[in-house]
């Protein structure tokens, strides 16, 4: 309990100055703009993300036994029966993919954890006890916050609508065994600042279960940033990815759209793919996408360059549909070294600075490596930086702090993508500046890593003082 106290004081912390984290943690970085943990050397299958077992699905999961949204005076708004049907509801969203083997199951209220025993967790005590039961791997619980009590007690960023992401890892077999949602009730009173429509929060939720399942944040049509809020252009929310890191576009299904972009689809499909003879609702994955993967690679052709947003835009269709992936999402994003340890030959968290990730393979073949998965079609690919404020618990791919794209690249010309197939095309960025270390990372900024978060309020409160 001391070390947890410890852990949720030190997030809080962090939290305030906004490079931190949800809580569970601040153990190690996430890959990767498509896997939220990618395994290491030792660590999990190396270069494999982590998933639930797709032999063990469904996913179970417990829900908190209190409401889903209350008003400070105590009048429940959301009441639990609502609340169970929400949480079901979102992650169906998920299990209704059809080429996406995952399913879950609600296995009953949470289970006590002393000192939390039984009923509405509602406090940042209950909370670390029943977030120790997770890591301990017992229980995946969704959290319920339903005035915002937790979330305050543990000095998130009032910005902070839900944190969720794994507990208890199999490190052997490079499975989740356990893992955590939490969402915050106050947003949903009709009283606090910062109200959101259900659509929004449902949106919210949905976004938290991806996270739930292994999925990362993603980066496409960055540019509704620039636009006003909740007003974004009709062609570009349809391609936003529900995985973006931020809550800035009215929700997709207020405006008409399917709660998970293309972006979401294949990057769930990537993950539980479904494989052998499909069961009633679900398609072989390989017959619905193909794959276009290469490497990004500085000017010199061959050096690999990590922490590059590839975006793959279908011909005709560009700003819709669009599958995205940071180059280097299956490399670590530290890879530590040794150099300067006091005993080189015996590298211990005593001796080192710096051992670098567990997380994130160290095959040096990976280091600009992207994969995009996407529906038969032409497709043009093109690469971006990942936007310079998509850091701590709103960061996406291996690096963080993301760094700038090294150089310049003209979009490809289209590229005929079929079922089943996998067409290989390296992208080479111009006017490179010269590499001096293959193994330089931005990473090493940043030794602690937060759990991935969605939150609302910075742009906004941005746009309003400019
Ligand atoms: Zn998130």
């Amino acid at each position: 309990m001391k070390r947890l106290l410890n852990r949720c004081r030190s997030i809080g912390r962090a939290a305030a100055a906004l490079t931190t984290c949800g809580l569970l943690l601040c153990q190690s970085p996430v890959q990767a703009g498509g896997p939220i943990r990618v395994g290491g050397a030792t660590f999990g299958i190396q270069g494999q993300p982590f998933v639930w077992d797709p032999a063990a699905m469904p996913v179970k999961y417990r829900v908190d036994p209190g409401p889903l949204s209350k008003r400070p005076d105590g009048t429940v708004v959301i009441d639990h029966a609502a609340g169970v049907a929400r949480v079901k509801s979102l992650f169906d969203t998920w299990q209704n993919v059809p080429t996406a083997a995952i399913s879950y199951g609600n296995i009953g209220d949470i289970l006590p954890a002393p000192p939390y025993t039984g009923g509405p967790v509602g406090t940042a005590q209950n909370f670390i006890a029943v977030f120790a039961s997770c890591d301990a791997g017992t229980q995946s619980p969704i959290i319920f916050d339903a005035d915002g009590s937790i979330f305050g007690g543990l000095g998130l960023p009032r910005g902070v609508i839900g944190f969720a992401g794994a507990c208890k890892l199999d490190p052997v077999n490079g499975r989740f065994v356990s893992g955590l949602a939490a969402l915050n009730g106050r947003f949903q009173d009709g009283f606090s600042a910062s109200q959101l429509t259900a659509a929004e929060f449902d949106h919210a939720f949905a976004h938290e279960f991806g996270h739930f399942s292994g999925l990362d944040h993603s980066q496409i049509n960055v540019n509704v940033l620039s636009g006003q809020p909740r007003a974004c252009n009709l062609d570009d929310l349809a391609g936003l990815p529900l995985m973006f890191p931020i809550l800035f576009c009215q929700a997709r299904s207020a405006a008409g759209l399917p709660v998970l972009a293309p972006d979401d689809m294949a990057w769930i499909s990537r993950l539980y793919p479904v494989t052998g003879s499909p069961p009633p609702g679900k398609t072989l994955t390989s017959s619905a996408y193909g794959t276009i993967s290469g490497k990004v690679l500085f000017t010199d052709g061959i050096t690999q360059a990590q922490g590059v947003n590839v975006i793959a835009r279908q011909v005709g269709s560009p700003r819709t549909i669009a599958v995205s992936v940071v180059s280097g999402y299956l490399f670590t994003g530290n890879p530590g070294q040794t150099v300067t340890c006091l005993d080189p030959s015996n590298p211990t968290t005593a001796t080192c600075a710096n051992l670098g990730s567990r997380f994130g393979s160290h095959n040096p073949a990976l280091i600009g490596q992207y994969e995009i998965l996407l529906p038969p079609g032409n497709y043009t690919v093109e690469v971006e930086s990942v936007f310079a404020a998509f850091a701590g618990g709103s960061r996406l791919g291996p690096l963080d702090p993301p760094i700038p794209v090294p150089g310049t690249f003209a979009n490809t010309g289209p590229m005929s993508v079929s079922a089943g197939a996998m067409v290989v095309q390296d992208i080479t960025l111009q006017g490179t500046p010269q590499r001096f270390d293959a193994f330089e990372s931005a990473a090493l900024q940043a030794p602690a890593a937060p759990m991935a978060w969605l939150r609302r309020e910075e742009f906004l409160t941005e746009k309003r003082r400019a």
